[in-house]
């Protein structure tokens, strides 16, 4: 079963290369390979699988399509499944950003909502430029790679968007200004807004600011509710409109139905995927009115809601709700983080566990390198890859991120049980033992 994959598909394919099985079937948190091994997903489609894997209402939700001739195709001309798609939408969010939205179905990945972003800010600003932050993930076209705060995947792409200017992210365990904790997050923002009002700053007003609210490829590490309060702030101030790019923590996953709400603030323009399509492909970015200025048909695609990921979306949405999965993702989050945090007492090779909700990273470090003046010893990629195997030989599949691909990233659905968290991390734990033997 490996064959093709092996000798025919893309040298750029890359889940596969340390996820080496043929997945079979699917269901809840567990996959099962095609030699019947089973296990437990904690990578759940990138983030997509809120309700984990063929989840009966989603079950349920695409037969009644497939089943009742309903349209699966209608560009973007609307049905009743898509009115109530959107009835569902605007009612989970805030009430004060629902009454000015507008919404936009884009094509069905994260990375068609992002550029339909860039592009609805750069027609009402009439501004070209970009801001976006170091280790920031937003997908891989053009215009979402020039915003890629990874170097190595856009180097070798000529002429990537370009007119991006990359700000300091408040990565408390490894700041950019050398100092740790709140200390680090004040000096960032201050930073930030002294680049952006000091006419020697340097940075020409752009169209927008592009932000993760927790970085999720970058290794999942959460911005401090207070300095997303000063880019709010400062943004506001400065009429740059804000793009929240919730493609990975959006619908319940860190404990809110969105990321913003930690912060109790909203955004210019939000930016959904992965999990409103309930498993299938579905997009949308959703802002604020005053930036309509688009012409009709200035952005146009021919994927654009696709109806079968519309009702499956529907059916996720009001599960969601109907289940307060938000606040199970936070409970089942905080027994997670304990869990990893107890484990790191046994060990120096973890130098920080962090998250918000069920998206946590574990950060692994080589204890025997020098620490720097924040305290934090180097990136251990090597490390985190035998612990990723080590937990994969032993039935759990997770992925790494971060800037050096040091972080073992969790993001299992957010229906995980008290029971399945504790086996989580008991197959963690002994993971990272074998892994330092
Ligand atoms: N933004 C964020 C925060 C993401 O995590 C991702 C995907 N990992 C994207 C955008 C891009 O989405 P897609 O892969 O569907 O293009």
């Amino acid at each position: 079963y490996l064959q093709s994959q092996n000798e025919r598909e893309s040298n750029a394919r890359s889940y596969p290369r340390r996820i080496p099985i043929a997945i079979d079937k699917a269901d809840g948190i567990y996959v099962t390979d095609v030699e019947g091994n089973k296990y437990l997903d904690c990578l759940a489609g990138a983030g997509t699988l809120a309700l984990g894997h063929n989840h009966p209402v989603v079950i349920e939700a695409i037969e009644d399509v497939l089943h009742h001739q309903r349209p699966l195709h209608t560009l973007d001309i609307t049905t009743p499944m898509k009115e109530e798609f959107v009835n569902e939408i605007y009612d989970s969010l805030p009430e004060a950003f629902a009454k000015r939205a507008k919404i936009q179905f884009c094509g069905p990945t994260g990375s068609d909502a992002i550029e339909a972003a860039v592009k609805l800010v750069k027609t009402a600003t009439g501004r070209s430029g970009m801001l976006s932050f170091q280790g920031g993930y937003h997908g891989m076209t053009n215009g979402a790679l020039g915003m890629m705060g990874n170097i190595g995947p856009k180097e070798k792409v000529a002429n990537v968007m370009s007119d991006v200017q990359f700000l300091p992210y408040p990565y408390a365990y490894r700041c950019p200004f050398g100092v740790g904790g709140k200390q680090g997050t004040a000096i960032s923002s201050n930073y930030i807004e002294r680049l952006l009002t000091n006419p020697e700053g340097g940075v020409p007003k752009p169209a927008g600011m592009v932000m993760e609210l927790v970085q999720g490829e970058g290794g999942a590490v959460p911005a401090p509710t207070d300095w997303v309060k000063e880019m709010r702030r400062i943004t506001k101030e400065q009429g740059i409109p804000l793009i929240l790019d919730e493609v990975q923590t959006g619908i319940g996953r860190t404990g809110k139905m969105f990321a913003f709400e930690h912060a109790d603030i909203t955004p210019d323009v939000l930016v959904l995927s992965k999990a409103i399509g309930g498993t299938l492909p579905l997009s949308v970015v959703i802002y604020d009115e005053k930036l309509d200025t688009w012409a009709p048909g200035a952005h146009s695609g021919t994927f654009r809601g696709n109806q079968m990921a519309i009702a499956a979306g529907t059916a996720t949405l009001q599960y969601v709700k109907q289940h307060q999965l938000d606040r199970h993702a936070e409970a089942m989050g905080d027994q997670l983080m304990n869990d990893l945090k107890k484990i790191q007492t046994h060990t120096n090779t973890i130098g920080n566990v962090r998250g918000r909700g069920l998206m946590i990273g574990v950060e692994i470090v080589n204890p025997s390198l020098s620490a720097d003046s924040i305290g934090s010893h180097p990136e251990y990629p090597e490390m985190a890859k035998q612990i990723q195997k080590e937990c994969f030989d032993r039935g759990l599949i997770l992925e790494l991120g971060g800037r050096y691909g040091s972080v073992v990233r969790f993001l299992p659905p957010l229906i995980i049980t008290k029971e399945q968290v504790e086996e989580v991390s008991s197959i963690f734990h002994h993971a990272v033992e074998a892994a330092e033997n």
